[in-house]
Order: structure tokens, then C-alpha cells, then sequence
């Protein structure tokens, strides 16, 4: 069977057609700058026979619908297509960041299942809008087409009660589902099984910690291959800086921000996904930039990477001590943990009496699959696993419909 898997964004779709019979990657794209009318971009990369080809679309996509219609041309075009009709997709699968205790499994979309979704975008307020979005526009352009929403939140509400507790009068919790979620939970999942693998261990028999380090960054503490803990809470928010969330600050900032700066709860939330982080530190997101300007001596990208790596080094030595400091490895994955050799020494940086010996060399090695690059005599290996959400949600799609051809 082929799965569609779908990651929309507020005004962008990120795919990947893949063929489940033999775990095969068929396509990937992304659509970018959708909604904009002056102009959009689609790059579409086909992976058929072993070849790559690389296609690309400059113009406006007005709407979500428009550039998925641009997709599916492109997914049967007689030159570059890798199916003959939409027909041959057996599946959809969504990522959706947020699903409450509601959903703790995959699930087959319904009317219930996108109420849920929309209630649930109070708590998600930049993603969960946009993955309805994409369902919606599923449903209209294959009908008949079974669509799988599987939930970001979903390793996490397996979090034993003191991990997801706050210590909030308890009827937060009851009446309003006030708790520790665990977002990124599908790559978190992900890479805790290909750890396991990667170390030759059930993944039953997993303890580990991962490094989620991208433009939205989250750790896990992995116990049993279940999850511990997790950086992220009731949002995505909280916990590591990111590229333009704050990570965890002092819950007093937010009264006295909308009590001095006169802002609406909304205005907040704003301030603090969308405007802070190394964003609003340096002006910046993208690690790439930011080292390109502390290369040319600019203090507030210095300053924003010291503060996204002091965040990632105190999770870090919070898990370490939850494991009783004897995790089977560390994991670094998403686009910085996986690219960012400079990162990932700064984290590691004088960890070696802990048992954490990263190898220089290694480290600065780049490859595309999983890798080890501590050193022989480290007694906790330091990994990196690049995380692969699409084949997650790829297989919980098959799992649900439960036919793999
Ligand atoms: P993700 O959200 O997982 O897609 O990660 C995106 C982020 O990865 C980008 O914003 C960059 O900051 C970072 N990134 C990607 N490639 C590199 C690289 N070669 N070096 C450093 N950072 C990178």
C-alpha cells in the first residue's frame, strides 16, 4: 500500500509518498509561501529505480487546496510521477502537534477525531489550525481515501503521573486537562525505537535520552523505551529555547508582560511562540545564520546560542540524574542535532567524568544515517539518529488499516 503522509503548515505542505510493502521513500516535497500572492515554490523530489530527480514550481499557490492540486499533478505526471492515479494511495497520514488525552493512539479521521483537533488548537495555536487544514483538504481531494491522524502527543501521555502533573490546584487537571503532553512525541518515539535498534536492545529494555534540536526543539527521557519525561508541557512552549519560542521562563513574566505592555492573552502567546527565542534574542532562527554572524562577532547570536545550549545541557543533567546517570546512549536528531557538529560539542563540552567522551573527529564527520560519535572508551555512547516522522506515521497508518500491500 502507498501512504501519502501530510504535514501541513500554516502556509506550507510538507509530503512524502512512500511504498509500505517495502518501507520505500517513492517522493518528498514541500510547498512553501502558500496563501502569498506575489509568489510560491514547490520542490518535488522523486527517488523511483534508485534515481533521483529533482522538480521545482515557482508561482502563487492562493490557497491549500491549489498547491495540493499542483502535488498531485506532479505525483501523476507521465514524466516525473511516481503513481498513475490518486487511486493508488491507499492511505493519508497527518502529523497533528496536539491531541489532549483525548487520542493516545493513531487514529482514523472522523467528525469527532476534527473536533478534537480544533479544540485542542487553544494548546497548539501555530500547528494545530494547519494539520486540520491539510486534513480538510484531503478529504476534498480524495474522497474515499482513508485518512490517519497520528499525535505528536501521543508518546507522551504514556508519562507516569509524576512526570505529567503540574502542581496546580488538581481540578486544573480534571476539569480542564491542564498536564504535561509531550509534543515532537512522533519523532521522540521514532528515534527511541531506531535507537534500539541502532544498539542491538529491545526496545522494552531502552533507557536513553533524545535531543530533538530543530527549529522547535524538545527532549525525551526514555525508560523502558517508554517515555519518562519530556521537555515540552500542556503547549509547545515550554522547556528548551527554540527558534522563536522561549523554552521554559519564569510563569510571573506573563502577568506582568500583559500587565505593563497592556497585552491580550492572545498578544502573549504571540510574544512567546512566534517572536521570542533566538529570534528574539538575535533576530535570527536558523543555527546556520546564527553561527555565521558569532563568526563575524556579533554578541546576541553568542548570547542566543549560549542560552539554547545552557536549556539543552540542564534537561540534559535533569534526565541523566532521572536515569540514575547510566542511560545506554544520548541521542541527537531534527535538523541542528542532526547538522550541527558545533552544537552538538557545546553540549557534550565537558561532560567526559559523567561518561559522555564525544569524538571530535566523528563528530565533524557528516553521514546520512544513524552514527555513533562518541569515542570507544565512552561509557555512554553519544549518537546521532536522524528522526524519520513520515515513516512513523507511514507504519501507524498501515498498523490502523491493517493491510501493508
Ligand atoms: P528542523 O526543524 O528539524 O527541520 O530543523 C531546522 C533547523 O535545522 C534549521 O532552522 C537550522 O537551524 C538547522 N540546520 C539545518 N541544517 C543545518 C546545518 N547544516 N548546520 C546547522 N544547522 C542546521
Amino acid at each position: 500500500m502507498n501512504v501519502l503522509v501530510i504535514n501541513s503548515g500554516s502556509s506550507s505542505c510538507k509530503y512524502r509518498l512512500l511504498d509500505m510493502a517495502t518501507e520505500t521513500l517513492l517522493c518528498s516535497g514541500l510547498a512553501e509561501r502558500i496563501g502569498d500572492p506575489s509568489s510560491g515554490c514547490l520542490v518535488h523530489e522523486t527517488f523511483k529505480d534508485g534515481k533521483e530527480r529533482k522538480v521545482r514550481r515557482e508561482h502563487p499557490f492562493p490557497t491549500h487546496v491549489a498547491a495540493m492540486e499542483e502535488i498531485i499533478a506532479l505525483l501523476t505526471d507521465p514524466e516525473v510521477g511516481v503513481i498513475a492515479d490518486r487511486g493508488e494511495i491507499g492511505a493519508i497520514g497527518h502529523r497533528v502537534v496536539h491531541g489532549g488525552v483525548e487520542v493516545t493512539e493513531p487514529v482514523l479521521v472522523d467528525e469527532k477525531v476534527k473536533d478534537i483537533i480544533r479544540r485542542r488548537s487553544v494548546l497548539s495555536p501555530l500547528h494545530n489550525p494547519a494539520n486540520l487544514k491539510g486534513i480538510e483538504v484531503a478529504e476534498e481531494l480524495f474522497p474515499g481515501t482513508p485518512n490517519v491522524a497520528v499525535f505528536d502527543t501521543e508518546f507522551g501521555t504514556g508519562m507516569p503521573e509524576e512526570a505529567y502533573m503540574y502542581a496546580l490546584p488538581y481540578d486544573c487537571y480534571e476539569e480542564l486537562g491542564v498536564r504535561r503532553y509531550g509534543s515532537h512525541g512522533t519523532s521522540h518515539k521514532y528515534v527511541a525505537w531506531a535507537t534500539a535498534k541502532y544498539l542491538g536492545k529491545p526496545l522494552a529494555e531502552l533507557d536513553s535520552i533524545t535531543m530533538h534540536l530543530g527549529n522547535g526543539s524538545s527532549m525525551t527521557c526514555v525508560r523502558n523505551g517508554k517515555c519518562l519525561d519530556s521537555s515540552m508541557g500542556l503547549g509547545t512552549v515550554e522547556g528548551l529555547v527554540m527558534g522563536t519560542r522561549c523554552g521554559s521562563i519564569d510563569p510571573s513574566i506573563i502577568p506582568f508582560l500583559m500587565e505593563k505592555k497592556g497585552l491580550s492573552t492572545a498578544e502573549v502567546s504571540e510574544l512567546m511562540y512566534k517572536r521570542s527565542g533566538m529570534l528574539g534574542i538575535c533576530g535570527h532562527t536558523d543555527m546556520r545564520d546564527i553561527h555565521a554572524l558569532i563568526a563575524a562577532g556579533d554578541r546576541k547570536a553568542s548570547l542566543a546560542l549560549k542560552l539554547y545550549v545552557r536549556s539543552i545541557r540542564k534537561m540534559l543533567g535533569a534526565y541523566f540524574f532521572l536515569l540514575g546517570g547510566r542511560p545506554d546512549a544520548i541521542v541527537f536528531t531534527a535538523g541542528i542535532g542532526t547538522n550541527d557538529a558545533i552544537t552538538r560539542a557545546a553540549v557534550c563540552e565537558g561532560l567526559e567524568p559523567l561518561g559522555l567522551v564525544l569524538d571530535p573527529a566523528a563528530n565533524d564527520t557528516r553521514t546520512s544515517g544513524p552514527r555513533t560519535i562518541s569515542t570507544k572508551d565512552s561509557r555512554v555512547p553519544i549518537l546521532v539518529i536522524p528522526t524519520n516522522e513520515e515513516l512513523q506515521i507511514a507504519m501507524a497508518a498501515v498498523q490502523i488499516l491493517g493491510k501493508a500491500s
